[in-house]
């Protein structure tokens, strides 16, 4: 059987950046960025004020000086600073000649009954904004790799990038096998369960740069998941994912309809608790996941492979572990398999700790709702003082 730390280096191998595309910025969001953004010129393109008062020659002491006329922001720079004995009246943001300007705040003068200004201090250049003070023209703003948050936008929007090359969305197609299985509006006969997995799976790819395609349930006859198959890779999905029928009863019938389709099979088990059954098989472009039935394995599973894609195919490093210290008296039951155990972060005075949630079993849903990552604990020896975390959004 596979630990997870392999299963990892062969995924990684078989997951390649998709092409990019362009996207205006307001589809940008949260995609990642494959190309670098330059400065197309100096960033600010020219000298501005920082303040609102007024601008005089370098050489202008305090004292009194004629007001002649304003600059106000969006209007170009004069040519030349004023001349001494003259003040230009100017806002934040006014354009400032590139030489021999000095700027003195609206509060350190005072207004005579002649119209002239009384500087009240000496004028300084320390409130000029200068040129190319944030950076040059061809200065490296963002580099590829970079999530496209708010800032980012921003700062793409300022210097005029407004269709960045981003990554494509990865094309998803989700399948949920199991005759026990209803929609969740509808009301589960005897012995039936509501399907779970799909808006599980949903909400998931929304938060991993993925977009489901094509979505069906299907019964656990042999022949009709056959034909829900083919439909999902019909659709041309750079992922498919099962849900349900990964392991080795009558019902399962994922990785002999994956192989019948010529997939390769990677893995039908890996060593992890929760989420043993986990099919990896790949063809052509399409990688497909057979992932556990039960809510808990099906959450790890995705956690630690698909998230785990899905970035690699956006060209981007999936989310690391992080190390953290355990809550004291946290209990963690040794098993003979790595276990990923549901985890919160639990303040303890200044210190922030990793406190283990309870569960009860891997089709234990009530935990999710709560589970800020998945703590990694040793197969056979258990979880020290010191583990390790799989943040979880
Ligand atoms: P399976 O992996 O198909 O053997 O399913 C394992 C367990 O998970 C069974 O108890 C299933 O009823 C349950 N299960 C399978 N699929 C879902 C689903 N979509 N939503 C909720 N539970 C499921
Ligand atoms: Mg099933």
């Amino acid at each position: 059987m596979i630990t997870v730390a392999d299963l990892w280096i062969r995924l990684d191998a078989l997951a390649s950046p998709l092409p990019g595309e362009r996207a205006p910025l307001v589809s940008a969001q949260d995609r990642i960025l494959r190309e670098p953004i330059l400065a197309p010129e100096d960033q600010p393109p020219f000298d501005r004020s920082a303040i609102d008062g007024y601008l005089v020659h370098a050489d202008q002491p305090a004292g009194l000086v004629t007001l002649e006329g304003t600059i106000p922001p969006g209007s170009p720079a004069p040519a030349a600073a004023p001349a001494p004995g003259t003040a230009v009246r100017i806002l934040t943001g006014s354009a400032l000649p590139p030489e021999n300007a000095a700027l003195i705040m609206q509060e350190d003068t005072k207004a005579t009954d002649t119209g002239r200004i009384h500087l009240l201090q000496s004028p300084s250049a320390k409130h000029i904004r200068r040129r190319a003070s944030q950076a040059r023209a061809g200065d490296t703003l963002l580099s590829p790799g970079q999530i496209l948050n708010a800032g980012a936008l921003a700062l793409l929007a300022s210097v005029g990038a407004t269709t960045p090359l981003v990554s494509r969305r990865a094309r998803v197609a989700h399948l949920v096998t199991g005759g026990e299985l209803t929609a969740p509006d509808a009301a589960p006969t005897a012995g039936q369960i509501r399907d779970s997995n799909s808006t599980l799976i949903a909400a998931l790819l929304r938060d991993s740069h993925a977009g489901l395609v094509f979505h069906q349930r299907v019964s656990d006859s042999r022949a009709a998941t056959a034909d829900a198959l083919a439909a999902a890779l019909a659709t041309s999905p750079d992922i498919l994912l099962v849900s349900g029928g990964a392991s080795v009863g009558d019902h399962d019938h994922t990785g002999a309809l994956l192989a019948a389709q010529g997939f390769t099979i990677h893995c039908d088990k890996v060593a992890s608790r929760p989420g043993k059954p986990f099919i990896a098989a790949s063809r052509d472009g399409c990688l497909a996941f057979g992932l556990p039935g039960n809510p808990l394995s099906h959450f790890v599973c995705f956690h630690l492979f698909v998230r785990r894609v899905l970035a690699r195919l956006a060209g981007t490093e999936p989310v690391a572990l992080i190390r953290a210290r355990l809550a004291p008296r946290a209990e963690l039951r040794p098993d003979p398999r790595e276990t990923w155990w549901p985890c919160i972060w639990a303040d303890e005075g200044a210190t922030r700790r990793v406190l283990p949630l309870p569960w009860r079993d891997s089709s234990d849903l009530t935990v999710l709702a709560t589970t800020e990552g998945l703590l990694r604990v040793p197969a056979t020896t258990g979880a020290g003082a010191e583990v390790e975390v799989l943040p979880c959004r």
